[in-house]
């Protein structure tokens, strides 16, 4: 994504980015609007511009802006003590774990600060398995073509896209890559590594590919894979960071394939913007002892109170029920316009409110255009990928503020057709 401001675009913001773009490292492509204030699903730049969004931080402001809520745990933790180390015991952060393995397949959660240190965290909890439980010299973790896993040296090596690992070479050895949702594929890739000595430690994959073009997991593929992993003790790990916590309308993704992994990683949602990564897994494979794995931030006082708070949330009457409704609702809203706009539109798909649009592929029009178009319109909506426009509003959205965007979508639509 290369939002590049253009000159007449940046002659209307009214805040100057001159210092801006001299002291911040050029490692993202920004739109050219500075946001400064918002308020439910609803966000003002500094012209006092109002936009309807529905990218909420990239599916992280799970309760919107400036929920009261969210207000009042940040607040009361802040006041009673935010941060200490590890090196004692953390009510909050045993409260969180509580909490999450209550509402989860897991036995046992690890907090760290983001979903990419999570997912560090899965990979080596994989292989000090495969070493210590199955004495695997060179452990392999199978991942997904056009995965997503983050941004550290062994996340981008998981991440099976070949744009993210350009020029930082040197890898991380120890990952092979097979296509999603592709059963066949994934069973000669296994049974090529296995041939010799068995040698696969892990396959990690996310339940719904977000940033790979917001692709929903097959049911039978993750139920066979399911199936292959307990055959061979291969560790299945899911990287829910994305559509974890609620976005898809059950608390986990998983939930959505009726199976369950041995690992998985949470991040994004679970702290309602507020930075928390989490790594749980069965208590079969927590090989973990002290020393293994640290961070200093990670399960802090004010992260895992403010998290929990978020996760409450989550239970409360009718809120997945919200989640679902409101994206039946978008999925419906998309399938009108698609049939509007078919020579735009491909396909729209998603769970749950994390809903992607896919443009036709052999038309010039890219998901970039798109979202620029509807950000003039006041709605601000997230690229997955080239093709793929990506809808992820805050879990509390209205029916109101659906249709809005599903409006304002069309508009603009009727303007680039
Ligand atoms: C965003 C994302 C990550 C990386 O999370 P960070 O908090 O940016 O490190 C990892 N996996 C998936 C599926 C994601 O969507």
């Amino acid at each position: 994504m290369s939002p590049d401001t253009t000159l007449d675009q940046a002659a209307t913001l009214s805040y100057d980015t001159t210092s801006f773009d001299q002291y911040v490292m050029k490692t993202y492509g920004r739109f050219p609007i500075a946001l400064t204030h918002g308020e439910g699903c609803r966000v003002w730049d500094a012209q006092e511009k109002e936009y309807l969004d529905f990218v909420a931080g990239i599916a992280t402001c799970t309760l919107g802006h400036a929920h009261p809520k969210l207000i009042e745990a940040v607040t009361e933790q802040i006041k009673t003590l935010h941060h200490v180390s590890n090196l004692y015991y953390i009510p909050p952060q045993g409260a969180l774990a509580e909490w999450l393995v209550k509402h989860s397949c897991a036995d046992r959660a690890f907090f760290c600060n983001s979903g990419a240190e999570a997912n560090e965290g899965a990979i080596k909890l994989a292989r000090k398995y495969a070493h210590t439980v199955r004495g695997l010299e060179n452990p392999i973790i199978i991942t997904a073509h056009a995965s997503f896993h983050g941004r550290t040296l062994a996340t981008i090596t998981a991440t099976g896209q070949p744009k993210y690992q350009k020029n930082f070479n040197p890898l991380v050895p120890g990952f092979v890559y097979s296509p999603y949702n592709d059963i066949e594929a994934l069973e000669a890739t296994l049974a090529e590594l296995d041939a010799e000595t068995p040698q696969v430690a892990a396959i990690m994959l996310e339940a719904l590919q977000g940033e790979g073009g917001v692709r929903p997991g097959d049911k039978d593929f993750f139920q066979r894979v399911r199936q292959l992993c307990d055959e061979k003790d291969i560790l299945l790990i899911l990287d829910e960071v994305q559509v974890g916590a609620g976005r898809t309308g059950q608390i986990w993704g998983y939930e959505n394939l009726d199976i369950e992994p041995d690992i998985f990683t949470s991040a994004k949602g679970l702290g309602g913007g507020i930075p928390i990564g989490a790594l749980l897994c069965k208590s079969s494979c927590d090989v973990f002892e002290p020393g293994d794995h640290a961070s200093t931030f990670g399960g802090n006082p004010f992260a895992c109170g403010v998290a929990l708070s978020v996760c409450q949330m989550l239970e409360e009457p009718g809120f997945l029920a919200n989640v679902c409704d409101r994206g039946q609702q978008l999925r419906q809203g998309l399938q009108a316009i698609a049939a509007e706009f078919p020579g735009l539109i491909a396909e729209v798909r998603g769970w749950g409110l994390i809903n992607g649009l896919e443009l036709k592929a052999e038309i010039e029009l890219t998901s970039i255009a798109v979202v620029k178009a509807v950000m003039e319109q006041g709605l601000l909506l997230v690229p997955a990928g080239p093709k793929v426009v990506r809808f992820v509003p805050p879990l509390i959205v209205s029916e109101a503020e659906v249709d809005r965007a599903l409006g304002i979508l069309r508009t603009a639509l009727s303007s680039l057709a």
